[in-house]
């Protein structure tokens, strides 16, 4: 291999450039903080993305979409582009709520309400956060919207990042129209601007370290194949939850919890057929939602493969229900699991380190979140019957039809385990970097720095001790904000830092 070398002059380097590395990325250059992103995916602009499902998902999503826990019965979807998950995302905008956040505050954080604001109100406004337009709403959210009516619960609406919206709905393989705001057209332009450089389609690999004392970042250029090591004086993690750990693990760092408290907004979607033409599909994706015990209900109308992906039933079914696509809707039900997740290192990816670079998940739901489970499903078949549905179907292996609520007592009598699941999975994974005060618990310390190293941050999903509940792109961008005053205090500006390229 040739060796080259050459010389940059970098205060931080942040791996990621998702909700949270796009934040802080903006908001260090703008200090005047010279800068580096490298981002493991490409920059995939609005003119390159179309509404081919299966093409877009294999470029944007990480391992093409197919990411799954060891048990192989649950899928993490999360983004490997530049911007990160935020170009996939359905631009659902929820603050970080305040009881979760005094959670927080019990672990040792150090955001208070009024930082959480300002913060927060920060990011909102550089998003373009708004309620949707009412005119974006696709017909099964009224169907869904008068389900709820029809049982005196309240149809919440969203707020979304959009600009000029034109809702075609296929925000889950990125905005070809440029109409979404995230971290690709929001944040990595902001610390473009600012003079921040970004190499996509680089991993960063481990860290060489003494005892915590790191000297440099081993990354690899995904193009030529490479390895190479960059310098800096500070470095962020914020390849979010999952690759955040697994980073850790692999350099041998962040002690024994790394990986651990890994935890989920989970979900799966109940199915339902009017006999009526609905056209579900033409407007936005998510137009209403509802909170309830343990529980969110959040619409959710995917295009053909992905709805066809995550219906029950099989073969001839199956078949037969995608034909009915025009007559059918569907809804998420959304629990917040306990944080019983963990991020490991397989043997298989401690042996064969060059070709492995994926985490090893496992998860399984306790009996509390089954539960949550069992009364969303009913609560969102109620709703859909109320509202005129011929027939529900809820994403249970054991392929089951609900055509009144006699038939509601099928749930329990079925779902006993995540096994009972079909299309089960997460958008939405946390933890397993958790920060707190408590370095013989927590890996991150309150002023985001990892507790054994010197100079390693951590900005993403998996600084949450627990599931932060909602959607939780604006609460990661907030807290990025907030962390981003803290690391940009610790920086030495006039200390030397290099890259070396060998
Ligand atoms: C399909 C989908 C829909 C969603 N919809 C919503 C929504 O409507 N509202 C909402 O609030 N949230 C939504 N989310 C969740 C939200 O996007 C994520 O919670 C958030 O983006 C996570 O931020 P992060 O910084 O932790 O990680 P990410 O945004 O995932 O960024 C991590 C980045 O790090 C890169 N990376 C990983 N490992 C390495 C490495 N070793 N070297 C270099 N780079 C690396 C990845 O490629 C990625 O770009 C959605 C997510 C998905 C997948
Ligand atoms: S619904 Fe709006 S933001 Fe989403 S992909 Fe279509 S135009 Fe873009």
């Amino acid at each position: 291999m040739t060796n080259s070398v050459f010389e940059a002059q970098w205060d931080v380097i942040i791996v990621g450039s998702g909700a949270g590395g796009g934040v802080v990325a903006a908001e260090l250059a703008n200090q005047g903080a010279r800068v580096l992103v490298i981002e493991r995916g490409a920059w995939i602009p609005p003119d390159e993305i179309d509404q081919d499902e299966l093409a877009m998902i294999a470029r944007l999503y990480r391992d093409g979409g197919a990411q799954t826990n060891t048990d192989a019965d649950m899928f993490v979807l999360q983004g490997s582009c530049v911007g990160g998950s935020t170009v996939l995302t359905n631009a659902v905008c929820f603050r970080m709520p305040e009881d979760v956040r005094r959670r927080f505050e019990d672990y040792g954080w150090r955001l208070t309400s009024e930082e959480l604001s300002a913060c927060s109100a920060y990011v909102e406004e550089a998003m373009h956060v708004c309620e949707l337009d009412p005119r974006l709403h696709n017909p099964a959210s009224h169907r869904m919207a008068e389900g709820m009516r029809a049982l005196g619960l309240t149809p919440g609406r969203f707020d979304k990042a959009f600009d000029r919206c034109i809702g075609c709905g296929y925000c889950n393989v990125g905005c070809g129209f440029g109409r979404k705001r995230d971290s690709s057209t929001v944040w990595i332009p902001r610390a473009l601007e600012a003079g921040c450089e970004l190499r996509p389609r680089t991993e960063a690999l481990r860290f060489v370290h003494r005892a915590g004392h790191v000297d440099g970042l081993v990354c690899k250029d995904l193009e030529s194949g490479l390895n190479f090591t960059l310098r800096a004086k500070r470095y962020v993690l914020a390849c979010g939850a999952l690759h955040t750990p697994e980073l850790l693990l692999r350099s041998g760092l962040g002690g024994r919890h790394v990986g651990k408290r890994t935890s989920f907004n989970a979900g799966a979607i109940v199915f339902a057929e009017y006999d009526e033409v609905v056209d579900g599909f033409d407007g936005d994706q998510m137009c209403v939602h509802y909170f309830g015990d343990g529980y969110a209900i959040e619409q959710i109308q995917n295009p053909p493969m992905s709805f066809a992906l995550t219906m029950p039933g099989w073969f001839d079914e199956h078949h037969a229900a995608m034909l009915r696509y025009r007559h059918r809707v569907a809804a998420g039900v959304l629990v917040p699991t306990r944080p019983v997740g963990r991020v490991f290192r397989g043997l298989g990816s401690k042996l064969l380190t060059r070709w492995f670079d994926h985490p090893n998940l496992a998860f399984q739901l306790p009996t509390e979140d089954i539960e949550s489970f069992r009364r969303g499903f009913e609560m969102i078949a109620r709703i859909f019957l109320a509202s005129g549905a011929r027939v529900v179907v809820p994403p249970l292996a054991t392929y089951t039809e609900i055509r009144s609520e006699n038939d509601l007592g099928l749930i329990a009598e079925r779902l006993h385990t995540q096994r009972d699941l079909v299309g089960f999975g997460s958008s939405h994974p946390q933890g397993g970097a958790c920060m707190g005060d408590d370095p013989s618990r927590d890996v991150v310390a309150p002023n985001y720095r990892v507790y054994d190293t010197n100079c390693v941050h951590v900005c993403d999903a998996s600084l949450f001790p627990e599931s932060v509940r909602v959607n939780p792109m604006i609460s990661i961008m907030a807290v990025a904000k907030h962390a981003a005053s803290i690391i940009g205090s610790l920086v030495d500006r006039n200390q030397a830092s290099a890259v070396h390229v060998c």
